[in-house]
């Protein structure tokens, strides 16, 4: 790569260039010596400079050719550069005896969505992920049930993991500048989940189903998954709208819903469970 590489759109390529943002994301950060730190989408190196000041070496995953061989020459051994796709990455396997995880980036946003679904999946192996991302996806992430930022991203999101809007970044504090606003935001994977979920899967269908028809009322978005008298047992109204709903509330209607062995239980327990917790 040359020093004057330019920026693939398809990508998500904006590199950040104010070295202000870039120490306040590393003090958010705060890496201790010991971390298992890794750089989801590194780039041209921007926080991998600043990182490399305060830990020995961190592994990043990076799609783009180029810039894998680029970050090799410049970081050499200091730098575990892995060239995939992070949408694919399985991130556990470099958790190392048992060391979990910091991830870091500044990720690329036309793929933001579901790389945070697909870190979900491997929220047991991380400690921790600081990322900037859209502006408009760290509201998605931090709302609270009610509005229209509320969705099916903030209740699977907020299931597994604390959410911490931090600060917001302009546009010109990247080039090129994105057309949106970005914001950076800290996830911390619970290891007690807030609500009960009995059944991931049936959870899961639900809130997808709820929320993949959001104007409807629940008795028609989740019908074939939830029979109506278990609206009743869970104490929702079947005519609100899945927005409305607290996780706490769509964890105790999917337990309800989870199996015959839950719907037949008739002193409604797995409400119970939820009841305190929204
Ligand atoms: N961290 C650098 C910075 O702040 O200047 C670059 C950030 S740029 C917004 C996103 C980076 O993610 C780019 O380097 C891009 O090549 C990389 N990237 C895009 N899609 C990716 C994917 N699916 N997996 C891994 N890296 C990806």
């Amino acid at each position: 790569m040359t020093p004057d590489h330019r920026h693939r759109k398809r990508f998500g390529q904006h590199f950040l260039r104010d070295s202000g943002i870039i120490a306040r994301i590393i003090d958010e950060l705060d890496p201790g010596p010991d971390d298992q730190i890794v750089e989801i989408g590194p780039g041209k190196g921007a926080l991998t400079h600043a990182l490399l000041a305060r830990v020995e070496a961190l592994h990043a995953v990076e799609l783009d050719r180029d810039l894998v061989s680029y970050l090799q020459a410049m970081f050499q051994h200091r730098l575990d550069v892995h060239q995939a796709d992070a949408l694919k990455f399985d991130f556990c396997r470099l958790a190392l005896s048992g060391k979990q995880l910091r991830l870091i980036g500044n990720l690329p946003y036309n793929v933001s969505t579901p790389l945070l679904f697909h870190l979900l999946g491997a929220c047991p192996c991380i400690q921790d992920m600081l990322f900037m991302l859209q502006k408009e996806v760290v509201d998605r992430l931090a709302a609270a049930p009610g509005g229209g930022d509320y969705g099916r991203l903030s209740v699977m999101v907020q299931w597994r993991c604390h959410v911490e809007r931090l600060f917001s970044v302009p546009a010109s504090a990247f080039s090129p500048p994105p057309q949106v606003e970005s914001a950076v935001v800290r996830l911390t994977p619970y290891r007690q989940a807030p609500v009960v979920v009995d059944d991931a899967n049936r959870f899961q269908q639900i809130v997808l189903a709820a929320f993949a028809q959001r104007r409807k009322v629940l008795r028609n978005s989740v019908g074939g998954l939830v029979r109506p008298e278990l609206f009743e047992r869970a104490g929702i109204d079947p005519t609100r709208r899945a927005e409305t709903l607290s996780l706490a509330e769509f964890a105790t209607l999917a337990n309800l819903a989870a199996g015959p062995e839950h719907s037949g239980d008739a002193d409604g327990g797995s409400r119970d469970k939820n009841q305190h917790r929204d």
